[in-house]
């Protein structure tokens, strides 16, 4: 949350400092944080119209992504117009994943797509809400901070938008700052950003600010053919907030056509060649150098005079790299296999975004085609015993991915133990290693009605427990263990092969539970190895079987999917998808899947289950 133990909200002290030197008795209130070069920051603006969910992060992304190839450094945020203080009370069913920066903050999946796109760690200052900002005017009003003034929409709360954009360009050192608005242009909740933002580039000046309009043409089934006029609309209203488009990109489901562009142009103002068609693609991966052939970066570096920034020998080696990528990306896979994660079905991609996007790693680098199958575990409870075996059969891997709450659980137990006696690979992940400790508990370690007091606070053995500090603090809000942290891996263990013999690495959590302690010992001398852990306190991270035992079993406390990347991929997901190839191919040598994944010494495949 915004305001963990550690990461405290600012100070009445630092608010008031950074409001005393702006001035009161003019009505241009211009809030310039202190190191604020005008002329080195630029901005890229992308807002929304006609309609939501034409993915405006992707496109931001993908622009960023083009320049900071180009050598420029990129700091992009995206404004949310809803009024929570961060996304970490949102329902993941509705909202997406609560995606966690390295920083602790919880953000909306989006801040995922700009971490995976640039492969760049994001912080709380590349994020807001209304929330945050109205939270931070009405702190500074308490405070004093506005010298008798009556506090206003503008130029107060526009100005706390403008200082929070400036403060990113500072603190990142920004050549371009890109700024995705939420929601779509004429929504009452983001009206204040687009006052902010016209402001600023008001108060910037020529060639500071470059307005991207994203719009939508419709193509309705009846007519068979493009029409224009939503997209005019919507630009309209946007040029009724005073702010004139400098490019247009148009989302379509086909590519829009001469005459299409040639009207939108007209009806906006803008030269032709400063319109674009954003239509569909099979990847997003292929959208930045689609854009870049249509000239959409060069574009922008004219319009915010950035050509003289740019090194050409950098962006020539980044753009050979993301090409390997996406050529391996569109080629055709050589191994097809099927992996099994627990989740309903109709809550699927948004709620498990990363996963998903993990898995593909891997699956590009390794060649291999996943099919992905979702296992609905309340199914598997109502089926009884075998229930698992039934759903289990004919997949080469499973994941267990977070989650709160009992659903559901012992249908994910039931899974676990599927796979740990079938030899199936396994990946557990936050809490799929804690239900793969109450697994291993109740049958191997023969405690009987283990369980996690998340869902069973009477459990005669309660394996998994609420962190002794998070037991101190009431409330939901503020009692989860967030963010990045260390994890010491123990050497010679599947851990330390998959992490390439690294002592520590970091990785992001976001969780309440833990192993207790008290069954640490006995947990390990029935051969569950506990191979990462928390550098001081005996907080497990990591654990796993001996690769004699079992091809591939591992669970993490911490969240691997949140720091994949398409050119660096989690070691977890690594791991488990060369295991999931091995498992469909048992006669292939392992050197012709990846040395590099697959351990040494892997069991031999698991007798009587069918490979494909
Ligand atoms: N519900 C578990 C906990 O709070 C697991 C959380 C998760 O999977 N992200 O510890």
């Amino acid at each position: 949350m915004l305001d963990s133990p550690e990461n405290p909200a600012p100070s009445s002290e630092e608010l008031l400092a950074e409001v005393g030197h702006r001035t009161q008795d003019t009505e241009f209130f211009n809030p310039i944080p202190p190191g604020y070069q005008h002329g080195r920051h630029k901005y890229v603006v992308v807002v929304g119209t006609v309609m939501s969910g034409l993915g405006k992060g992707i496109f931001s992304s993908s622009v960023a992504k083009l320049l900071k190839d180009k050598g420029l450094k990129v700091a992009p945020i995206k404004m949310e117009g809803y009024l929570n203080i961060d996304s970490g009370t949102l329902n993941p069913y509705r909202h997406g994943e609560v995606f966690v920066l390295d920083d602790g903050l919880e953000t909306d999946m989006d801040l995922g797509t700009y971490e995976r796109m640039l492969d760049q760690d994001l912080t709380r200052d590349n994020y807001t809400t209304s929330g945050q900002i109205f939270r931070r005017v009405l702190d500074k009003e308490r405070h004093g901070g506005y010298l008798g003034r009556d506090v206003q929409m503008i130029p107060h709360v526009t100005g706390e938008v403008k200082y929070l954009l400036r403060q990113l360009a500072v603190s990142q050192n920004a050549d371009v700052v890109f700024v995705e608005v939420g929601g779509t242009v004429g929504d009452y909740e983001n009206g204040f950003y687009i006052e902010a933002l016209r402001e600023l580039a008001y108060e910037e000046g020529e060639s500071s600010v470059c307005f991207v309009a994203l719009t939508y043409v419709i193509e309705p089934h009846t007519l068979g053919e493009q029409k224009s006029k939503a997209a005019q609309l919507g630009l309209r209203k946007l040029m009724e907030a005073g702010i004139h488009p400098n490019i247009v990109a148009c989302r379509a489901h086909h590519p829009v056509t001469e005459l299409v562009m040639q009207k939108i142009a007209m009806f906006s103002n803008v030269p032709i060649n400063r319109v674009f068609s954003m239509h569909d693609r099979a990847s997003i991966y292929s959208i930045p150098d689609a854009m870049r052939e249509a000239a959409l970066d060069r574009e922008i570096l004219s319009i915010l005079r950035l050509h003289d920034r740019v090194n050409q020998s950098y962006e020539d080696r980044a753009r050979e790299r993301w090409r390997t990528f996406v050529t391996r990306l569109e080629a055709e896979r050589r191994y097809k296999v099927h992996i099994g994660i627990t989740g309903k079905y109709t809550s699927l991609r948004d709620a498990y975004a990363s996963v998903d996007k993990a898995l593909e790693h891997a699956a590009v680098h390794l060649s291999a085609e996943v099919d992905v199958h979702w296992i609905d575990t309340s199914e598997i409870e109502a089926m009884g015993r075998t229930g698992a075996d039934d759903l289990i059969q004919g997949l080469d891997a499973v994941i267990v991915p977070g989650g709160f709450g009992q659903r559901g659980s012992e249908g994910k137990i039931a899974c676990i133990r599927c796979c740990r006696t079938q030899r199936i690979p396994y990946l557990g992940i936050c809490l799929g290693f804690q239900m793969a400790v109450v697994e291993y508990a109740r049958d191997v370690c023969g405690l009987a009605g283990a369980s996690s007091t998340e869902f069973d606070p009477r459990s005669p053995y309660p394996v998994i427990d609420l962190l002794p500090e998070q037991k101190k603090i009431e409330g939901l809000a503020a009692n989860m263990r967030l963010g990045g942290k260390e994890v010491e891996i123990k050497p010679d263990t599947l851990a330390s092969f998959l992490f390439g013999q690294a002592k520590v690495v970091r990785q992001r959590f976001r969780h309440r539970y833990e192993v207790h302690p008290d069954y640490i010992a006995q947990l390990e001398q029935r051969g569950l190895v506990f191979s990462g852990r928390h550098p001081q306190q005996p907080i497990m991270q990591v654990l796993e079987f001996p690769t004699s035992e079992h091809p591939y079993f591992i669970g993490a406390q911490f969240h691997p999917e949140m720091t994949s990347r398409p050119l660096r991929p989690s070691p977890l997901f690594m791991g488990l998808v060369a295991a999931a190839i091995r498992h469909a191919y048992p006669d292939l040598p392992a050197n012709q899947i990846s040395t590099r994944w697959l351990p040494p010494q892997t069991a031999r495949p698991a007798i009587g289950v069918p490979s494909h």
